[in-house]
Formats: structure tokens, sequence, C-alpha cells
């Protein structure tokens, strides 16, 4: 099938890697003429609200879909009534909107943190002083990666804190005490069918994912798999999904989804029958889902900044180097490392080649202070 994609970066061509080898075509439409998907496809350059290319792209595409949230929802929309679009326009209105997206999860009887809706100073000083405890004040929209977000532990903070967020609407969440931060990827078909994947579970550094470890029978991958199957099912879904949570005690906690593949999935190319990646082109384009059986343990480690030398990942075991033909810059996605463990759970040589990846990674991180 000819498959058009919002978007240029890592994950249009990771999309694009994976739907090549099953016959189909790509086509990207981003404002980037240095898209590192160009290579696996025709680069349409342009903004995202030229409406000649979006025609070039709906015309040539049997399906689009996008690869990020902040595609100027415009487009979607207007794209959406000429051609079929996966993920739905209103699957990405409500997931690029935080106070929509926590609606809904309300709605789902999905649990949260408690949270407000902030549209000024006076309604932030309120919410605060009910909720009675540490909060962190987000953009509505267009957060990604920690930005747009601003911890407030202090009544005399509020008043900073509305400037640098930039007095936009918001919402102030409850600051959670969780125990470890998870999340799950699922496909839908159009027909409905779900698979999931295994948990993985994240650890994040200055609100950048650093390290993602998919976890085979955890005990609460019953409970996630029923949250994301709500949300799923209500919004009559296509694609692959993933949901943010928390673990709190027994509880999960929803934090956010992303309609799309996403970083904490990147270990399922090597480390599942059907990477994330390849589902997703199935489900968008009315194909059966492949199956999410993990026979290993999986690590992925995101490499920010730089890259380090492909002779010394080689000497690791297991490990495969991803690199996305990206510039180096600070805080740049620039490659990922993915390990495997060939038991499950993972054995001492697993756990001990991850620390040697992540000092790597850290010393590839130009945004890093370590010498
Ligand atoms: P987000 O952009 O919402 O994914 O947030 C980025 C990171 O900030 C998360 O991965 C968490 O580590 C942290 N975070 C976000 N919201 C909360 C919260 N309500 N309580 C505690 N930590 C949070």
């Amino acid at each position: 099938m000819k498959i058009g994609i919002l978007g240029g970066g890592q994950l249009a061509q990771m999309m694009a890697i994976e739907g090549k080898a099953q016959g189909h075509e790509f086509m990207f439409l981003s404002d980037d003429p240095h898209s590192c998907a160009a290579p696996f496809g025709e680069l349409v350059c342009a903004s995202f609200d030229d409406t000649r290319a979006q025609d070039r792209l709906a015309k040539w595409a049997d399906v689009i879909t996008y690869e990020f949230e902040n595609v100027p929802i415009e487009t979607v929309k207007r794209l959406e009534s000429s051609v079929t679009l996966h993920p739905s326009f209103s699957a990405l209105s409500v997931a690029r909107d935080r106070l929509l997206e926590k609606r809904l999860f309300r709605t789902l009887k999905i649990p949260t943190a408690e949270f407000y809706s902030i549209d000024s100073l006076e309604q932030l000083e309120n919410a605060y002083t009910s909720m009675a405890q540490a909060a962190i004040l987000k953009t509505r929209t267009q957060g990604y990666d920690g930005k747009g977000q601003v911890v407030i532990s202090d009544p005399e903070q509020l008043s900073s804190a509305w400037q640098k967020i930039g007095e936009v609407p918001c919402i102030l969440e409850s600051k959670v005490n969780f125990k470890r931060e998870i999340s799950i990827i699922a496909a839908r078909t159009r027909s409905g069918d779900i698979e999931y994947y295994p948990l993985s579970e994240n650890i994040h550094s200055e609100g950048i994912l650093r390290l993602s470890t998919s976890i085979t029978d955890d005990a609460f991958q019953a409970q996630a798999e029923d949250l994301v199957s709500r949300l799923l099912n209500h919004l009559d879904y296509v694609g692959v999904i993933a949901l943010e949570l928390f673990q709190v005690g027994d509880e999960l906690f929803a934090n956010e989804f992303a309609p799309r593949v996403h970083n904490t999935g990147h270990w399922t190319i090597e480390g599942s029958n059907t990477s994330q990646f390849s589902n997703h082109i199935n489900a968008i384009c009315g194909l059966p889902l492949g199956k999410t059986t993990v026979p290993y343990t999986a690590g992925m480690i995101n490499l920010i900044g730089s890259l380090p030398s492909a002779e010394c990942i080689s000497k690791i075991p297991n490990a495969t180097l991803h690199t996305y033909g990206k510039e180096d810059r600070p805080g740049r996605k620039v490659g990922h490392i993915t390990l495997l463990s060939d038991t499950v759970p993972a054995n001492e040589a697993f756990n001990a080649s991850i620390k040697t990846l992540l000092q790597i990674a850290a010393e590839c991180d130009l945004a890093n202070s370590i010498p």
C-alpha cells in the first residue's frame, strides 16, 4: 500500500524501514529538508499547513498516519475528510490536550493524579490550596520530553510558575509519589482486534526517557491491558497506542497516552515477534496484527546528543545499535541501542551490559556535565 506520514523524524523512519520490508511505499510531509526518514521514501518538504502539499500527499496515499501529536490539528482534520487516516482526528484531539485527555481518563474510570483546569493565576492559587501538596503545572498543549512543565512545592512559587509557563491554558496535577513508571503499548485493528505488548519499565532523567526494559509476566500486566483497552474501544482506535502509567502502591495511574508508535516500544524491533512499527502499519492498512510474543528480556537505551562508535557497541554481546542519521545536537535523540537477554527475567550479564551501555550513553550526552 501507499502510506503517507506527517513528519519525517526517527519514528517515521522506523515505520518506513519495517513497512518497506513488508512491501509498502512511503511519502513524508515535513518542513525539515534534512528529515532523517527521507532516504526511505519520497519527501514532500513543505509546511504542514501548505494545502497544496497536503493534497499531493492525500492524492498519492492509500492511508495517512502521523509520527507526533503536535502536528497541526487542522491539517489532520482536513486530510481525514479526503483520505483514510489513522489514528483518527478525534483520538488526536484528545491526546494533544492534557485537560481533555485527563477528563477522558476520568470518564472511563481510569485512575489519574488529582488535576485542575487552570486559566489564570487566581485559579492556580485556589487549586494549589485545595490540593495541599507538591504539584506540577503543565501546559495543556505542545508539551513533550518534560518541556512545558513547572514543579511547584511552595505557595511562594505560584506567581513565578505561572509566568514561567507563559500564562497559557494549563492543568495543575498533584505530584505522584510513584514506585515505577511503566507503559503499555497495544495495537488495534479496524475490526477491533487488539494485541498487547508486555509492559515496559521506564527510567527518565531531565524529562527525557533514558532506559526502557520489557517486563514479561509483570503483576500489573492485566490491569494495564484493562485500562488501555477501555481507551482503545471508546475511541474506536486504529493503530498503535502507548499509555504511560505510574505505579502507586497496588494501583496504576494514567499519566498520558500517545496516539502513535512510542519511544518506550523501540525494543520491540529485536525483542518481539512483531515490532510496534510493523503492527502500526498492519493496523492502519487493514491487515491482521502480528503476534506480540516476547521470547526475551529486552532493554532500550536512548542516545541523546551524539553517537558512540559502532565498534564499541559491537563488542557488547546481544546489543544492536540504531542510528537515525541526524546531526549531533544537545538534547536530540540521535539513536538507540537494544540489548537482549535470552532469559526471562534477565540474567546478571544483561544487567551488567545495561549498566555499561548507560555509561556509554551518558558519555555521548552532550548536555551531560560528566567530563
Ligand atoms: P509527561 O510530559 O507528562 O510525560 O511528564 C514527563 C515526566 O515527568 C514523567 O515521565 C514523570 O517522570 C514526571 N511526571 C509527570 N507528571 C507527574 C506527576 N503527576 N507526578 C510525578 N511525576 C510526574
